[in-house]
């Protein structure tokens, strides 16, 4: 416990997490400010700023785009009770713990669910969802756009294509892409999106910006049943976010400020900026990690997930005596692996406001560092000088 009598003051941290990801302080200062009431007209307003910007974001027109109060997992949930009734089927690609995650939640469901597993590290083959859905009637195709447990993302084209063909729609977990991977909603045609305000987007936590298409939205109209969850019934949380701004829950007016502010951040740098950003520290940061002589867990360079790199844990060094120096030394929060691969590898997220080249130096200096007093042989700058010398050829984007 802290000294309940004392300030709270918590440390400032630099989190290269998966999330959440370091906030900027024009979007804690915003969220300093009053709080106003949830039906107050100016609030009403403010919310049409809110969801004209994450209509930017996600790159599409449609009427459906809010963000629900809930975080990224209340995303998956919505994204999944909506749709899904008795009698139906779905695919869920699962290729790590958030793909599977929203295949638990689906299985939750009367309906019939079709996991299709591929280990971690790589991506579903889009081939096996062809075969498995061959011949069914599959209400969707549901999949992480970028799986952040490994560290993986997908071409979410190839799982549009096979979708198309099983006549499905396309449900897809953005929580660890919108706002620093490509992603078009309406070009790639996606039916339902959802996202987390706290990785990329780097507001804080507790909010996931959803988008349903017209598609979507008939589906749900014309349900033969209510949706499972009132909560998270997108039907009537619309007659709030909708025309109407009808009382439905009190949403969080604070975090609302926050994410309005965190995506005039990203519209001011512009969504192409922003990718390349991503991608750029994260090669710096993939060339300072392999000259320190570590190896990455996604060994397909194309499979690797901007926003988060997974590194493997060398022989004979402990994954968590590692992480608790750098926080305790140098305020720097990285994350290790859950389940199978507990243990085994890290994860360095450079997200938003955390993907800045002055945060890749500090990072891969104290990294040395650490390593060096846990036993892992480094040559020393090793790692700083690859990742500078990375900056001076800067990648293209649009590769992805
Ligand atoms: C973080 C994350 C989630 C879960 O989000 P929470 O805000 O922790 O509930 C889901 N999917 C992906 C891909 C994520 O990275």
């Amino acid at each position: 416990m802290t000294d309940l009598f004392k300030e709270l003051i918590p440390p400032t941290r630099l989190m290269l997490t998966p999330g959440p990801s370091s906030v900027d302080p024009r979007v804690s200062r915003v969220m300093a400010t009053p709080v106003v009431g949830h039906l107050d007209p100016w609030f009403k307003n403010m919310m049409d700023d809110v969801q004209a910007m994450l209509r930017l974001a996600f790159q599409t027109d449609n009427r459906v785009t809010y963000p629900i109060s809930a975080s990224g997992s209340g995303g998956i949930e919505a994204a999944v009770v909506n749709p899904l009734e008795a009698g139906d089927e779905a695919i869920v690609c699962v290729n790590g713990f958030f793909s599977e995650r929203m295949a638990v939640i689906a299985e939750r469901t009367p309906a019939k669910i079709h996991r299709l597993e591929a280990p971690y590290g790589t991506t579903v083959d889009p081939n096996d969802v062809r075969r498995v859905g061959k011949g069914r009637k599959i209400k969707f195709v549901g999949l992480a756009h970028g799986e952040t447990s490994t560290g993986v993302v997908q071409n979410l084209d190839l799982y549009r294509q096979v979708a198309d063909e099983l006549g499905a729609l396309l449900v897809v977990d953005a929580v660890a892409t919108l706002a620093g991977v490509p992603l078009n909603i309406d070009k790639q045609r996606i039916d339902i999106c959802f996202s987390g305000t706290q990785k990329a987007i780097s507001a804080p936590p507790g909010m996931s910006p959803m988008t349903i298409n017209a598609r979507a939205e008939e589906v749900f109209r014309t349900r033969k049943t209510p949706v499972q969850s009132w909560y998270f019934d997108m039907t009537t949380a619309l007659n709030y976010w909708g025309k109407d701004r009808l009382y439905h829950h009190t949403p969080p007016v604070t975090l609302i400020y926050g994410l309005r502010e965190a995506l005039r951040l990203v519209l001011e740098e512009g969504l192409p900026a922003r990718w390349e950003r991503h991608l750029q520290n994260q090669h710096a940061l993939i060339a300072g990690l392999e000259a320190m002589g570590l190896e990455l867990f996604v060994k397909n360079p194309k499979d690797r997930l901007p926003t988060v790199t997974a590194v493997c844990v060398p022989a004979g060094i402990e994954d968590a005596k590692v992480r608790n120096q750098l926080l305790d030394e140098f305020n720097i929060e990285i994350a290790g692996g859950f389940g199978p691969i507990k243990g085994k590898i890290w994860r360095v997220g450079l997200m938003g406001f955390s993907s800045q080249r002055n945060h890749v130096l500090l990072f891969l200096a104290a990294f040395e560092k650490v390593l060096l007093d846990q036993g892992f042989h480094v040559p020393a700058g090793a790692g700083v000088g690859a990742a500078v010398r990375s900056y001076l050829q800067p990648v293209a984007v649009g590769a992805r």
